[in-house]
C-alpha cells in the first residue's frame, strides 16, 4: 500500500514531458467513435502522430509542448480530405461556364489543357492550389492530372498529405505530357518507385475513367498498382452520357465492367458514383471500393445527384470532394460539405439524409475510409498522423453556438480556418500560411492568365 501510495505521488507531482506541439485551449471536434466534443481541449503531438487527446488541463498536466498553437475560441478538428480533385485546374477556374460535360472537356478543358499545361504551368497552378487548400482546411488530397511529379513536389514544399496520380487517358492527340499508355505507365512506375516511403506523398496509379481507358489500359493499370500496393484513382459513374457509352460497348455498368476486369479491391477510390445501381453499390460494398461524392462539380455539370443517403445506410466506404476548380468552381471543402448536406435532402425529398455528423465524418474519416488509410488519418485519436486544423468562431454568423458539428457544416467557411497542422507540423498560424510565399504565387498565377485567355479564345 505505502509502495502504491508513493508511485502515484510520484506520477502525480512528475513534471509534463516536452513533446513537440500541443493545440490546446479549442473545442476539439474528435470524429472518433464516441463522437467526443471537448470544451476547452487540447491534442499533443510527438513526431507527426497524435499522442494525447482531451481536456487541456489532463492534456497539458502530462505534455508540454516545445511549439503550441492557441486554439482559443476555435474549435480543433481532424484535418479535411479532399479526396477527389484536379488541382492545376485552377488555373482554367472560370474560362467556361455553364456548359454541357462533353462540351466543356472536348471545346474548353482539353484544348486549354493541350495548349498550356507544361511542367512550370503545373508547378504554379498546384502552388495556388496549394495556397487555397491550406486557408480552407484542406489536409490531404487526392489529385489526378498530368506531370504530376509536379503537383508532389508541390505538396512536398507546402507541407500537405496528397494521393497523387498520373492520369492515364486514351483522347485524340493524346494529353499534355505522356502521348502514350505506355508512356504513361512508365512515368507512373517512375513516380510510384520514386515517391515511395514517403511521408506525406502517396503515389497512386490513375486510370481516368472506364470511357476514356480501354479494358487493357485498366487492366495493367490495376496490375501495377498491385506491384506496388499503391491506391487506384478512376471517374466512375459521374454522367448519364458515360453511363449509356459503357452500356453500348461492353453491355454492363462500369462497376460490373471493372468487376469483370479484376479491377476492384480496397485502395480503389471512385470519383462522383452519381449512376450507381443498387447491384453496383452491393458490388463496391463488398469489393471495399471507395466512392467519392463531388456535389457542387455534379450539380454545375448537371451530372444529378449521387445516391448518398443510400450510401451512407449501406455502409459504402464514402468520401467527400470538390472536383477541379474549373467545375465548382473553388476547392473550399467547408462548402461542399454543405452542399453534400442539401443535395442529399433536396435529390431525396427527405429533409433527415445526410445528417450535419455524416457529412463532417465524408469530409474526414469517411475520405480516410474511402482510401482505405483510415487507421492512419480521418479522426482526432491516439495514434493517428496529426493533420488537424482550427477553425476560428470571430465572424458574427457563428455565434451563438449550439452545436459545433451543426456550424462547421451549415456555417463554417473556409476562411474562417486560423490554423493548419499536417504531419505534426504547422502549415498556418493565426491565418498567415508559413510554407507558402503568398504574394509570388499569386502573382506567378496571374503571370499565366494571357496565355491561358489566348488559348481558349471562342
Ligand atoms: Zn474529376
Amino acid at each position: 500500500m505505502v509502495v502504491l501510495l508513493l508511485l502515484v505521488a510520484t506520477v502525480s507531482s512528475a513534471q509534463p514531458r516536452p513533446v513537440d506541439l500541443v493545440v490546446r485551449h479549442g473545442t476539439v471536434v474528435a470524429v472518433d467513435p464516441a463522437h467526443r466534443v471537448i470544451a476547452d481541449g487540447a491534442v499533443a503531438i510527438e513526431g507527426g502522430r497524435i499522442i494525447a487527446v482531451g481536456p487541456a488541463t489532463d492534456v497539458e498536466a502530462a505534455f508540454r509542448g516545445r511549439e503550441t498553437l492557441d486554439a482559443r475560441g476555435g474549435l480543433v478538428i481532424p484535418g479535411l480530405i479532399n479526396a477527389h480533385t484536379h488541382a492545376p485546374m485552377v488555373l482554367f477556374r472560370g474560362v467556361a461556364d455553364d456548359l454541357r460535360l462533353m462540351d466543356w472537356l472536348t471545346r474548353f478543358i482539353f484544348p486549354a489543357e493541350a495548349r498550356n499545361v507544361s511542367a512550370p504551368f503545373v508547378k504554379a497552378a498546384t502552388r495556388l492550389a496549394a495556397l487555397e487548400m491550406i486557408r480552407s482546411g484542406t489536409t490531404t488530397f487526392v489529385d489526378m492530372y498530368y506531370f504530376e511529379d509536379q503537383v508532389a513536389e508541390v505538396a512536398k514544399e507546402a507541407g500537405l498529405r496528397g494521393v497523387l496520380g498520373e492520369t492515364l487517358i486514351e483522347v485524340p492527340g493524346g494529353p499534355p505530357d505522356n502521348k502514350s499508355i505506355p508512356d504513361a505507365l512508365a512515368y507512373t512506375e517512375r513516380f510510384l518507385k520514386r515517391w515511395a516511403g514517403d511521408p506525406l506523398v502517396t503515389a497512386a496509379v490513375a486510370p481516368h475513367s472506364t470511357y476514356l481507358c480501354s479494358p487493357d489500359t485498366l487492366k495493367a493499370a490495376r496490375a501495377l498498382a498491385d506491384r506496388y500496393r499503391a491506391p487506384l484513382l478512376i471517374h466512375l459513374s459521374e454522367s448519364p452520357v458515360e453511363q449509356t457509352q459503357i452500356k453500348e460497348r461492353y453491355g454492363k455498368t462500369s462497376t460490373e465492367h471493372l468487376r469483370d476486369l479484376g479491377f476492384l479491391r480496397k485502395g480503389v477510390l471512385g470519383a462522383h458514383g452519381v449512376w450507381l445501381t443498387p447491384s453496383d453499390r452491393a458490388i463496391l460494398k463488398a469489393s471495399e471500393v471507395g466512392v467519392v461524392h463531388c456535389p457542387q462539380s455534379n450539380m454545375k455539370l448537371s451530372s444529378g445527384a449521387a445516391p448518398v443517403a443510400a450510401m451512407l445506410a449501406e455502409g459504402l466506404r464514402l468520401g467527400l470532394g470538390t472536383d477541379g476548380a474549373a467545375s465548382n468552381n473553388d476547392l473550399d471543402m467547408f462548402d461542399e460539405m454543405d452542399s453534400a448536406a442539401l443535395l442529399a435532402k433536396h435529390a431525396s425529398g427527405d429533409p433527415t439524409a445526410a445528417p450535419a455528423p455524416a457529412v463532417l465524418e465524408m469530409a474526414t474519416l469517411g475520405g480516410a475510409r474511402a482510401l482505405g488509410m483510415e487507421d492512419r488519418l480521418g479522426s482526432l485519436e491516439v495514434g493517428k498522423r496529426a493533420d488537424l486544423v482550427v477553425v476560428s468562431l470571430a465572424a458574427p454568423r457563428l455565434h451563438p453556438l449550439y452545436d459545433a458539428v451543426s456550424h462547421l457544416v451549415y456555417v463554417a467557411k473556409g476562411a474562417d480556418v486560423s490554423g493548419v497542422v499536417v504531419e505534426g507540423r504547422v502549415l498556418m498560424r493565426d491565418g498567415k500560411v508559413l510554407t507558402l510565399d503568398e504574394t509570388a504565387v499569386i502573382r506567378e498565377a496571374e503571370a499565366l492568365r494571357a496565355a491561358v485567355e489566348r488559348s481558349v479564345k471562342r
